[in-house]
């Protein structure tokens, strides 16, 4: 009987003890990485030198998330929302599947190519290659985490790249990145609103009232993450006043905002 109560103290404590590692970390940009303790997912974080005017991870992180080593080395899946080289690029991802047998990746189709010119092997059989059109929407099986992907819009301009959404569940959250989501976006509104706790979306969503408002007309959301400002150096933060001018509008923009715009800063899931 005491040993059926030590076992039971023990595995509570263990189950306790992965609900307080459950993280959202910041990686650079649009990267991100959650866990729930025991398995982790990469959003958006495998670019390496990325694009122009855009932050990146250290080397350090970099070479860590690549290899699956400290704490990336618990790696599930690798999710990537579209092609663009700020968000995904093919090297980086293959080194994280030939150093971890465990990881999985959720790409979208139009990545196929890239994976295949940077040489990829028996790798390919553990990526979903993901093609959904703006509106669609699709759970996926086979993964630590509930997964369920959503067809969402670049913008005009953009119209023939292919952006995924991902929302995963951890310890019973749900935690959502839209990739490069832009403009209006058809198949989601009032009528079918989105819930999640935590949700990653562009910047440029936030620092206008009336985009605020069409957000909280598609999402219902408990917490948003700011993500996707550029490097103040660039163009378009000039453009728009500087990076910090742009920061202060976003981060002021609703009550509901949660910073997390450093390297490795992590927030609990709770
Ligand atoms: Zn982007």
């Amino acid at each position: 009987m005491y040993c059926i109560r030590l076992i039971i103290l023990f595995l509570l404590s263990v189950s306790l003890s992965f609900a307080q590692d459950a993280q959202i970390c910041h990686i650079a940009n649009t990267g991100f990485f959650v866990s729930n303790g025991e398995s982790s997912v990469l959003m958006d974080a495998l670019y390496a030198d990325g694009m122009d005017g855009d932050p990146v991870a250290s080397g350090v992180v970099n070479s860590n998330m690549e290899n699956a080593k400290g704490r990336f080395s618990n790696v599930d899946l690798i999710f990537a929302s579209h092609i663009h080289e700020d968000h995904m690029k093919a090297k980086p991802i293959l080194r994280h599947l030939r150093a971890n047998d465990n990881a999985k990746a959720i790409l979208p189709a139009q990545a196929a190519i890239f994976m295949r010119a940077a040489g990829i092997g028996n790798e390919n059989e553990r990526i979903h290659y993901a093609d959904l059109k703006p509106g669609e929407v699709r759970a996926l099986d086979g993964y630590d985490m509930p997964v369920t992907l959503y067809g969402l819009s670049h913008g005009a301009g953009n119209e023939d790249i292919t952006n995924i959404g991902i929302k995963i569940e951890v310890n019973g959250k749900t935690i959502m990145h839209v990739g490069d989501m832009y403009g209006p976006q058809a198949g989601f509104g009032p009528q079918n609103k989105i819930t999640v706790d935590y949700l990653m979306i562009p910047f440029w969503y936030l620092y206008r009232p009336e985009r605020v408002e069409y957000i909280q007309s598609i999402f219902n959301v408990q917490n948003i993450i700011p993500m996707h400002f550029a490097l103040d150096s660039s163009e378009w933060m000039q453009s728009m006043g500087g990076l910090k001018s742009v920061k202060e509008r976003t981060y002021s923009s609703t009550d509901n905002i949660i910073t997390l715009d450093q390297e490795m800063m992590c927030i609990p899931i709770k």
